[in-house]
C-alpha cells in the first residue's frame, strides 16, 4: 500500500519511525476505507496507490498535518483537486508550526547560491537536465515558497540539503491491513472530501 499525494521519510532518515508509528496508530482498530485512483491503482512496484480514510480521518492528510510526511503531487489528475488543496493546507499548517520535518534545520531555507525554478508540482535547480532548455523561462522560487505551494523537490536534480543518498522511490508505505482484509471492507468509488 502506498499513500497517494505524499512522501514519508525513508528508512534511516529523521522521523521515519515516528511516521510509521503514526500511520499504524491511525488505522489500528478503525474502519478503513480505501479510494484508489482510476488508471493509477498500482505503482511500478505493484503496490496499491490509495487515499486511506480511517475512522473518518484522511490518513494521507493527517500525516502531512503532523509534519510526518511531505506533499508529493503529480501532474496527472491522480487525486481530486479538493484533496490536493487539503494536503497543501495541511502542509502549510505544519510549516507554520515548524512541526515534525519542518522543525529540522534547513528544511525551509534556500541554500546560498542555489537558484530554484518552479514547474507546476516540482522545484528544480536551475541547471537541472529536466528543465535545462526552458529553465530561464521558469519562475524563480524560494524553497519555502515552493513547499508552501505544494511543490516538491525534483528527484533528478535533488535540490535538497544533502546529495548523498540518491534514491528514486519514495517510501510512503504504511502499515495498513493486508490487501485481503482491505478488499472485504467497503470501498468508495469516489472520495467526497469528508473532513
Ligand atoms: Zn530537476
Amino acid at each position: 500500500m502506498r499513500l497517494l499525494g505524499i512522501d514519508t521519510p525513508e528508512k534511516g532518515k529523521s522521523l521515519y519511525s515516528e511516521a510509521q508509528r503514526a500511520c499504524a496508530e491511525l488505522v489500528e482498530g478503525r474502519q478503513v476505507e480505501i479510494q484508489t485512483s482510476g488508471g493509477h491503482s498500482k505503482d511500478a512496484y505493484g503496490r496499491t496507490l490509495a487515499l486511506v480514510t480511517a475512522g473518518g480521518t484522511l490518513v494521507n492528510e493527517d500525516l502531512v498535518a503532523r509534519g510526518l510526511a511531505r506533499v508529493y503531487l503529480k501532474d496527472d489528475g491522480e487525486i481530486p483537486g479538493d484533496v490536493e488543496e487539503g494536503l497543501i493546507r495541511a502542509q502549510n499548517s505544519a510549516i507554520d508550526a515548524r512541526r515534525g520535518l519542518w522543525g529540522l534545520r534547513g528544511a525551509l531555507e534556500t541554500r546560498p547560491g542555489e537558484r530554484l525554478r518552479a514547474t507546476r508540482y516540482r522545484f528544480h535547480k536551475e541547471a537541472c537536465a529536466d528543465v535545462k532548455s526552458l529553465s530561464r523561462q521558469l519562475a524563480p522560487i524560494t524553497r519555502e515558497e515552493a513547499l508552501r505551494s505544494g511543490r516538491s523537490p525534483c528527484r533528478n536534480c535533488l535540490p535538497r540539503r544533502r546529495r548523498r543518498r540518491r534514491r528514486i522511490s519514495g517510501s510512503n508505505d504504511c502499515s495498513l491491513p493486508s490487501a485481503d482484509r482491505v478488499a472485504m471492507m467497503p470501498r468508495r468509488e469516489e472520495y467526497h472530501g469528508s473532513r
